[in-house]
This record gives structure tokens, C-alpha cells and sequence, in this order.
């Protein structure tokens, strides 16, 4: 039987997510797929996208008004002919270029014709036949988009490793691209462990407790873009443990919640242990959350690769991994929830193709004072209100790490350093949205 790891393995909170951070980092780029751009939300974009012309493509007006030479406004009000007018689109009479003492009436969005290098808003103007006045002087360029000022044709758009919001879905639209190539969702598994544990729609004992995990679990690995795959329960014992967790091996992740704890039933990392695996953390100096787990085990120990035993076929050739990631996750709700957010998700983005990014907080006034005891980096269930620049911040009031209730009370997260025992009413403190 091998050992499990020492209690050396508890690391600081910033320590532990550099740590996950790294191996995120290292992890080689998964297979693609195509989809239509109509069904990119969110998705994670797996080729390079270029501009296919100049955006704008033309000199833009961002206006209503007039498209002048604005050295003739040097003198007010100035009185020029107005030789045309140009709506966006292909329709309207064009004047191939513009004269001194002309202008040209133009929409938004449609393009300045030649000579013209100003757009004159239209409240500065009043037109009487052929003739428009212009009170106002403008200087070069003004209201207008230089033709390629936003994008130059051929230049990167949009890089493989973006999530498709609707800012890139629309920047893909404008550059002609109507079919996106995009990462394969990584699947995750989902092993949730304890002989209390019956699943929701089983009849609940008087001391048994109803799994919620796996489903709390599985709606955080789909909002990060991966495909939850629930394994059955697992019972607090060795050999069905490790069957289960041999299964779980088979997805892209592991996530077991769960039997972490250093209590006598508490048999994950052993189970593991004896499966080679490595342990990079099992603990971390964080309330909720300190037991959590992150490892690996070698693909040749009893885990066969995804890309074996799974169903959709994959259009590139992808070689199997070497290893596969797992966390064992507390089974208190609430740490369970938080752990995942503070170490599964950067990995987890990171196997769905994500481009790495930096856990950021946002910062609020303190509503009412906080008392803590120090020691432990806290992530502590909390509202967000207040309107525009006036938000504040206050702690749910919590039964600790098992109170569900409280966590969906919540909206955030108030993050306390270690060595904070009393936070004033009034002061900034940081926020972990959910
Ligand atoms: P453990 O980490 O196994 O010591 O579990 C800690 C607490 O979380 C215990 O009260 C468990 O009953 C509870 N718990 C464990 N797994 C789940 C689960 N899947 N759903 C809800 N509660 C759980
Ligand atoms: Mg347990």
C-alpha cells in the first residue's frame, strides 16, 4: 500500500492556484470541431480569425450632418453648395469627389467621398435649397473613421484561446465568418463520495443526506464550457472507491467531492495513492475548502485515455495524455462549490481551450464589520447590493461550510486575507463575484 502524501502538501491560497496555474498553462491544445456561428456562444475559439478588408472598409461617417473640406470653415458662418447625398449603403447620389466650397449631405455610417475630411454634425447647419450654412468650425478628421483605423485587412482579429461572447461573434460576423472552428468540450467526471449519500430521487433515511454535490458540480462545469459526466456514488470503501475512480479516469478530469478529510472513512488519497498517483496539494490554508486535493495519475495506472473509450469522433488526431488531473473536492457543500471555483475552473478552462486568465476580485465597501479569527485565507458567502458607484458588501449570516441555504443567498464571495481579525464597517474589501 503506498503512502499518502504528508501534511507538507498544505499550501497557501496563492501558492495552491499558482500551482494548478502552472499545470493549466502546460496542458497541449485539444481536438476542434466546426460549428455555425449562430451556435459559438460561448464557445472557445480554436483557429486564428483575420480582418478579409480594411474595418471600416471605407472612411466612415459616425454622424448625420455634412461631409466638408474643413478648411473651408476657417470663416463662420461659412455658406457651401451641397453637390450630393450619401446614405450607408450603395443607393443615394455620390459626388466622386468634393470641391472646395461643396458638401455633401451624408448618413451614419455611410462613406466620406474623396476631398471631404471632415463631417459637420447636423445641428451646426441649416440647408435652403442648394446651399446649407455651417456655424461651426471642425478640425480634420472629425466624426470620422479613417478607413482600416479599427482592423487592417489581414491583420489577427480574433486569436484561438477566446471565448465567444457577442463582442467576437459579431467581430467573426463582420470579417465573413459564418462556420468557426472551436475546442471540443472536455468531459469531467463527476464522483461524489460517502455511505451517507443517496441520490435525489431516493428514499432519504433519517441520517442520510441527499446528493447535492454532483449537481452543484455539474452546472459549474457546464457554465466552464466542459460536459459533466456523473458517475454513481461511491461507498467508503477501497475497492469500489478505486473502480469508480478508474472509471472517472476515462474523462479529460476527475472530480471527486468528498472523503478528504483526514477523518477514518476518509479513503480518497489513499485510494489514489495506490493508483501512483502524484500529489502536487492536499490542503490549502482557505476557509471553506482547506482539504482540497490536486494531483494526477499516470495514464498506464489502471486510466485509460479519453481518447480510447470515447464516443464523438474527433476531426484532428489528438495523442493521448500522458496523465490525467483530478481534484478531490471537500463534501461540504459550500466547499465544495468554493473549490471549484478557486482550483478546478482555471484547469478546467484551460482543457476546454481557454486562454489563461488572472483570478481578479472587484472591490466594495464593507457594509458591517467582520470579526475572524486569523490563519486561514477566507471566501466567505456575502451579498453585493447598492446602486451604480455606491455598492457595498455584506456577509450572509452562515452555519459554516454545510449551509447550502446561506451559499444561495449569496451573490459573492468576500475574501479576507489571513491575517485580518476585524475589518471595519466602511473599509474596501475584495469580492468574488459568482
Ligand atoms: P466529507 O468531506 O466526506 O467528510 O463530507 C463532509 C460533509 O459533506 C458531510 O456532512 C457529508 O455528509 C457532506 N457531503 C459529502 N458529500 C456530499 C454530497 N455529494 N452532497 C451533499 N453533501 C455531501
Ligand atoms: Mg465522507
Amino acid at each position: 500500500m503506498a503512502a499518502p502524501p504528508t501534511p507538507s502538501l498544505v499550501l497557501t491560497f496563492e501558492d495552491a492556484r499558482r500551482v494548478v496555474e502552472d499545470h493549466a498553462s502546460r496542458l497541449p491544445p485539444g481536438a476542434h470541431e466546426t460549428v455555425d456561428l449562430l451556435h459559438s456562444a460561448s464557445r472557445i475559439l480554436a483557429e486564428s480569425i483575420a480582418a478579409d478588408r480594411d474595418i471600416p472598409p471605407f472612411p466612415r461617417s459616425t454622424r448625420d450632418g455634412y461631409a466638408v473640406r474643413s478648411a473651408d470653415l476657417a470663416r463662420l458662418p461659412a455658406r457651401l453648395t451641397v453637390v450630393g447625398e450619401i446614405k450607408a449603403g450603395p443607393a443615394g447620389k455620390v459626388p466622386s469627389t468634393v470641391n472646395p466650397g461643396e458638401a455633401v449631405s451624408i448618413m451614419t455610417g455611410a462613406p466620406v467621398p474623396p476631398g471631404a475630411d471632415a463631417v459637420v454634425m447636423v445641428e451646426y447647419t441649416s440647408q435652403q435649397g442648394d446651399s446649407v450654412e455651417i456655424t461651426k468650425s471642425i478640425a480634420p478628421g472629425e466624426n470620422i473613421v479613417a478607413q482600416g483605423a479599427e482592423a487592417k485587412r489581414g491583420s489577427l482579429v480574433l486569436a484561438p484561446g477566446t471565448r465567444l461572447n457577442e463582442a467576437a461573434i459579431a467581430l467573426a460576423a463582420s470579417v465573413g465568418k459564418s462556420r468557426l472552428q472551436v475546442f471540443i468540450r472536455p468531459r469531467v467526471a463527476v464522483l461524489t463520495t460517502g455511505d451517507e449519500i443517496v441520490d435525489v430521487d431516493a428514499e432519504v433515511g433519517p441520517t442520510q443526506i441527499r446528493n447535492s454535490n454532483s449537481y452543484s458540480l455539474a452546472a459549474q462545469i457546464q457554465d466552464a464550457g466542459a460536459v459533466p459526466v456523473l458517475l454513481p456514488i461511491a461507498p467508503d470503501e477501497s475497492g469500489r472507491l478505486r473502480q469508480l475512480i478508474e472509471l472517472g479516469l476515462q474523462s479529460d478530469l476527475l472530480l471527486m467531492t468528498g472523503g478528504v478529510s483526514m477523518g477514518r472513512y476518509d479513503l480518497v488519497e489513499q485510494v489514489l495513492a495506490d493508483m501512483q498517483a502524484e500529489f502536487f496539494f492536499t490542503g490549502a490554508k482557505i476557509q471553506p475548502g482547506r482539504p482540497v486535493v490536486f494531483g494526477r495519475v499516470p495514464c498506464g495506472a489502471g486510466a485509460p485515455s479519453a481518447s480510447s473509450g470515447q464516443a464523438p469522433a474527433r476531426e484532428v488526431l489528438i495523442p493521448p495524455p500522458s496523465h490525467k488531473y483530478f481534484f478531490g473536492l471537500p463534501g461540504n457543500p459550500v466547499s465544495t462549490m468554493v473549490t471549484f471555483e478557486l482550483f478546478a475552473r482555471p484547469l478546467l478552462e484551460a482543457l476546454a481551450g481557454l486562454s489563461p486568465r488572472p483570478l481578479t476580485f472587484l472591490h466594495s465597501r464593507l457594509k458591517s464589520e467582520i470579526r475572524i479569527k486569523t490563519g486561514l485565507k477566507r471566501f466567505l458567502p456575502a451579498i453585493l447590493s447598492g446602486q451604480y458607484e455606491n455598492s457595498q458588501v455584506e456577509l450572509v449570516s452562515w452555519q459554516g461550510s454545510g449551509d447550502i441555504a446561506a451559499q444561495s443567498r449569496s451573490n459573492c464571495l468576500i475574501v479576507i486575507p489571513p491575517d485580518r481579525e476585524h475589518i471595519l464597517a466602511g473599509e474596501w474589501v475584495a469580492v468574488l463575484p459568482l
